[in-house]
């Protein structure tokens, strides 16, 4: 089996440094992973380099949904509806495991949103824009039938309902499936790596300075070189000295976790807040998390926190459209904080900026992208390749990412997920793990969930968690470059916001692990504690 183990690291970091690119890609965020697939899979040789973990930045703190984006059809953005709209059903049959269908309650509140009759028209343009099938288009329900759908809401507020076709993802595992469908194409990718500065020959960009963290720095040479830093756009563009006409915003979007039984809705749901704004409560495994909030944000990028304010007003938000669960801040067992790289428009504020993408070149041929959304990553990387490809000479083949399914194993439809995850249950049931964990395996290994399985049930030492935690670890190691406590906790197993417990209850035997398997120095395996009860911390403590 094709690895891309943390062990590669080191190999990859000379191929990095020894051989020439056509594309440098700069970011391991979904858009330059769905960069580094599109260009290796119609035959550029490329590479990506990410600064922290892949994923770090805002594709892991994202609602968690490959959408089309509702809130776009009230902003007339009809072109960004249809495209995002229709890559949801080519996103789902390229990982069917983990672009899950979503049905989505949207109840209609007395004097708030658009109206019944209004959102009737406009989500039936949303589903012909998008072409959703038949079978999944949008249902107008009645109050009794709304209510009948979630017994929670406040009744005496309810007018009816819609519920409509979305899917639900996790934004980190489809980060990491695409950067390792890269590399199975070819790509030369490492994490942990940061491009410091850009080299130059007679004013164009040939390459870039690349600062490993536990190595010296070496130069990357490239024909061509992308950014897909989100967040970090600007600051490369302000190395490349081609920082000026149009420039990133930043918006702050914080999501809560709370346990299931606290708010236990019966499926996700798109609700009016008292602002006029909207936001989604979503059940997931043992845990339902609601989000978003829209600041405007201007302080550090690399450590974005929730703050009390951003807490109370989601649990305000919630206890008013569900008052019979009287929430408080104590309910919340973890949260997250992400930054929307936006492109800034004057006058408008945070949630009226537009979500589309743009790609700027510099003079120095420095290409940018910025904005756009998790969904309609495929896209953004085709308009990209597009343009390396014409510069380039035009000669290489056409876009091929909508043919190309994520996962070692892939799998075709949900019928096939759901016998996987079926015959998964049976194999895992020495274990005795909780009822959550077999989808939750699923969705986010896909094919490769059974090799865990079948590695847990041989390790006899401990309990079934213990031995699936550490199973869990040695294969993200092994095939997905795993370098510290968070890129697991955080990145590739999530569980620091949807199963907080076991992050607690495991964090020192899996650093123990970790120092064996990546022979850390004395002091490392301390100091990626401390390092983990940070996140720990910050996950429930506001200020
Ligand atoms: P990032 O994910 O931030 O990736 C950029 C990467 O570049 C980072 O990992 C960073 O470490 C790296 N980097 C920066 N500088 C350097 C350097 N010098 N050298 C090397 N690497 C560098 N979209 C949806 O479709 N659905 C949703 O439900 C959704 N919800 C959202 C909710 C919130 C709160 C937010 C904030 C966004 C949401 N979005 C959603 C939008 C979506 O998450 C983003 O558009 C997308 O994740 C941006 O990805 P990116 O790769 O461009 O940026």
């Amino acid at each position: 089996m094709a690895t891309f183990s943390s062990h590669d690291r080191k190999i990859n970091l000379q191929k990095l440094a020894n051989q020439k690119f056509d594309l440098l890609v700069i970011g391991g965020g979904i858009t330059g992973a769905g960069i580094a697939l599109d260009a290796a899979s119609r035959g550029l040789k490329t590479a990506l380099v990410e600064k922290v973990d892949f994923a770090f930045g805002t594709s892991s703190r994202s609602t968690k949904l490959i959408h089309g984006g509702l809130r776009y059809l009230k902003q007339l953005e009809f072109g960004l509806v249809r495209e995002v709209g229709s890559e949801r059903a080519i996103v789902h049959g390229l990982a069917p495991h983990l672009v899950v269908p979503e049905k989505m309650l949207l109840p209609l509140a007395e004097k708030r949103g658009l109206g019944y009759w209004l959102t009737s028209i406009g989500l039936k343009i949303y589903d012909w824009l998008a072409g959703v099938r038949a079978e999944d288009r949008r249902r107008m329900l009645t109050r009794a039938q709304t209510l009948k759908h979630e017994p929670l809401l406040k009744n005496d507020d309810i007018r009816g309902g819609a519920i409509y076709a979305e899917y639900r993802t996790d934004d980190a595992r489809l980060t990491i499936e695409i950067i390792k469908q890269a590399a199975r194409e070819g790509a030369t990718i490492v994490n942990y790596v940061t491009v410091t500065d850009f080299v130059y020959d007679n004013g164009t960009i040939v390459g870039a300075l690349a600062k490993p963290i536990d190595d010296e720095g070496f130069t990357i040479s490239a024909q061509y070189v992308v950014s897909a830093a989100g967040p970090w756009v600007d600051e490369l563009r302000e190395i490349n000295h081609s920082r000026m006409g149009k420039r990133l915003h930043l918006t702050k979007g914080v999501h809560v976790v709370l346990p299931r039984e606290k708010l236990p809705v019966r499926q996700a749901i798109y609700f009016d807040v008292e602002d006029g704004r909207m936001i989604f409560a979503i059940p997931r495994g043992r845990t339902t998390y609601v989000g978003t909030t829209d600041t405007n944000y201007n302080a550090g990028k690399d450590n974005v926190l929730a703050t009390r304010a951003d807490a109370d007003y989601l649990i305000k938000a919630v206890n008013a459209t569900f008052p019979s669960v009287h929430l408080s801040l104590y309910d919340i067992e973890s949260s997250w904080a992400g930054l929307r790289p936006l492109i800034h428009e004057e006058g408008k504020s945070a949630s009226e900026l537009s979500r589309k993408d743009e790609i700027f070149e510099s003079d120095s041929g420095l290409i940018s992208i910025a904005g756009g959304k998790l969904t309609g990553y495929r896209k953004m990387a085709e308009r990209v390749v597009n343009l390396v490809v014409k510069k380039h000479g035009g000669r290489l083949s056409p876009v091929k990412t909508s043919k190309i399914q994520l996962g070692r194993l892939p799998f075709h439809n949900v019928q096939e997920v759901s016998r996987f995850t079926q015959s998964l249950r049976q194999l895992a049931a020495p274990l005795q793990l909780a009822d959550h964990q077999i989808p939750y395996l699923t969705e986010s290994y896909g094919g490769d969930a059974r090799l865990i399985v079948e590695a847990a049930l041989v390790d006899k030492t401990g309990p079934g968690d213990r031995a699936l935690i550490l199973a869990e670890l040695d294969y993200c190691i092994q095939h997905e470059m795993v370098c510290t406590l968070t890129d697991f906790f955080v990145r590739r197993t999530g569980l620091l916001y949807f199963d907080v417990a076991r992050v607690r209850q495991w964090k020192q035997v899996v650093a123990g692990r970790c120092e064996v398997l990546l022979q850390w120095p004395a002091g490392r395996r301390l100091q990626e504690l401390t390092e983990m009860d940070v996140w720990l911390s910050q996950a429930v403590n506001f200020s």
